[in-house]
């Protein structure tokens, strides 16, 4: 087959891995980029010593990230130098008690019994499940491209509905485990990930907190941006080439084809084909011309977004581990603000990430590099938030929720501040709704149910990416670009 030129717009994770796959079988592809370096939402900056990955924090999914990097022909614990994160989270409730989640399985016996009497059991019998939902969600719906209906709705997939419960919400599922409400928390809270409440989330998601006491959360020395690095290596030996600082403004469209793209400074580039990579529901709404499509999109559920502070502190706090997550008693109501009303819970639950507990480099020497995220509703239609008045509230949230820890002093040892908002993440990564994880993982925009990764119309536009199928997350966003990428070769084997 002759080769073909194909454009890729935008060098988030989904980029950069489609790019690279074909690339690898011989296509010309070019990635065009807005920013000035890879990554996308897994991004970095660093200042003054203090280095900051400012998307994601945690390496989940070991077992996906090994599969997509050896399909892209190498060994991700040759390319990584990865240590495993035991305990993963240190969970902090409002009544002051803790719990350190770990794979150690006596330690975590020790520490269940306090909160509730045979909760280990629980325990034991929750993870068996979630092993099963992991092991058949991923061969039967996480790995699967469902290009058709017939891929989804098939004879075979019936029983998923009872093995998977689909149809079972998360939280009440949990009944069966455990009555401390601390303890189903501390096994639901995974779902934010989604963007999706444990109240509304499918019984499905038991996936997460079992695939991270099971195989792991990891951290890649020199941060997770390495993983960005990694990749980048593999696309420039595969001979992608990439431009930087440079937004598509617009597809080029004709009736049923992508003819290529038109560029902020007026250059026009064409293609055989075109990957978007940039978040679908943006793609549809901004870049192509305005029908039906992008309208139903728009009406689509989001996920919500963050609040993020990045700290430069003057002092270690060497109390606080990698990953400490404050859970909120009012569980329900703070998925409810912010989901349902897209504002800021009263007491809202968060999470404080210490890159320097686990890689001395990412911070100098006897200081300290913090990262707080606070879940916040994404952007309203009417752009009615204050986020700057909204800003402020959830930073005094984290002095308060550090203050419980014993650590009062925090804000008197910052040298700087930076902070993102739903704002921000709009603005950098041409997110909808400045919503942090795309379109959210309910019932109805999942599997077959989720925008397909090839346009209905212009049969040469495809997607790849966290809105697309699987879904969010760094390993799901390589899967997500490796069937893309087989999609365009099937095609294109398909035309000739
Ligand atoms: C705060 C936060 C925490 C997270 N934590 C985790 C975590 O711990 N673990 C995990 O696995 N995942 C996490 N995620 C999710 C993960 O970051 C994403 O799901 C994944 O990185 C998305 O990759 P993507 O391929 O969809 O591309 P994106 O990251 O969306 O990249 C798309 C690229 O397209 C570019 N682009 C947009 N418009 C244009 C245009 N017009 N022209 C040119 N370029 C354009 C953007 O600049 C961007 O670089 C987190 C995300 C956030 C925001």
């Amino acid at each position: 087959m002759k080769s073909k030129s194909i454009i890729v717009i935008g060098a988030g994770i989904g980029g950069i891995v489609a790019a690279t796959h074909l690339a690898q079988r011989g296509q010309k592809v070019t990635v065009i980029e807005k920013n000035p370096r890879p990554g996308g939402r897994c991004d970095r900056f660093s200042r003054d010593g203090h280095l900051f990955d400012t998307g994601p924090t945690l390496l989940v999914m070991p077992l996906l990230y090994e599969a997509e990097f050896r399909a892209l022909g190498t060994s991700m614990h040759e390319m990584l130098d990865l240590q495993r994160v035991d305990p993963t989270y240190h969970l902090v409730f409002d009544d002051g008690s803790q719990l350190a989640l770990t794979s150690d399985m006596k330690a975590m016996q020790e520490q269940l019994e306090t909160f509730e009497p045979d909760s280990f059991q629980g325990l034991l019998r929750y993870l068996k499940e979630g092993g099963r939902h992991y092991h058949l969600g991923m061969e039967r719906l996480v790995n699967r491209d469902f290009r058709k209906a017939s891929d989804f709705f098939t004879f075979s997939n019936l029983p998923l509905l009872f093995q998977l419960k689909p149809l079972v919400r998360h939280y009440s599922n949990m009944s069966a485990y455990f009555d401390d409400p601390r303890l189903k928390a501390a096994f639901t809270f995974q779902d934010v990930y989604m963007g999706l409440s444990p109240f509304e989330a499918p019984a499905t998601f038991s996936m997460m907190p079992y695939t991270e006491l099971a195989h792991g959360v990891w951290y890649p020395r020199g941060g997770m941006y390495r993983v960005v690095e990694a990749l980048m290596e593999l696309a420039h030996e595969a001979g992608v080439e990439f431009i930087f600082d440079s937004a598509v403004e617009r597809i080029d469209v004709n009736e049923a084809h992508a003819r290529g793209v038109l560029l902020a400074d007026g250059q026009r580039l064409e293609s055989d084909a075109l990957l978007a990579n940039a978040d679908l529901p943006y793609v549809y709404n901004d870049l192509l011309p305005q029908d039906g499509l992008a309208e139903q999109l728009t009406r689509k559920r989001f996920s919500c977004s963050v609040i993020s502070f990045f700290w430069g502190l003057d002092k270690a706090y060497e109390t606080l581990g990698p990953h400490t997550l404050f859970l909120a008693d009012d569980y329900r109501e703070n998925f409810e603000r912010i989901i349902r009303d897209l504002g800021l819970p009263a007491n809202p639950s968060l999470y404080i990430h210490a890159p320097a507990r686990l890689d001395p480099s990412m911070s100098p020497p006897g200081q300290d590099t913090l990262i707080a995220i606070v879940p916040v509703g994404h952007m309203s239609e009417n752009g009615g938030q204050d986020w700057g008045e909204i800003r402020d509230q959830a930073r005094k949230h984290v002095f308060r929720r550090l203050a419980t820890l014993g650590i009062t002093d925090l804000e008197a040892h910052i040298k700087f501040e930076t902070t993102f908002t739903p704002l921000s993440w709009h603005k950098r990564y041409n997110l909808m709704k400045g919503s942090t994880h795309g379109l959210c993982h309910n019932l109805t925009q999942l599997g077959y149910f989720r925008p397909r990764n090839r346009h209905p119309r212009y049969h040469n536009l495809y997607f790849a990416g966290a809105s697309t199928h699987p879904g969010t997350g760094m390993p799901t966003a390589m899967v997500s670009a490796r069937l893309a990428a087989q999609r365009i070769m099937d095609d294109f084997q398909a035309r000739t």
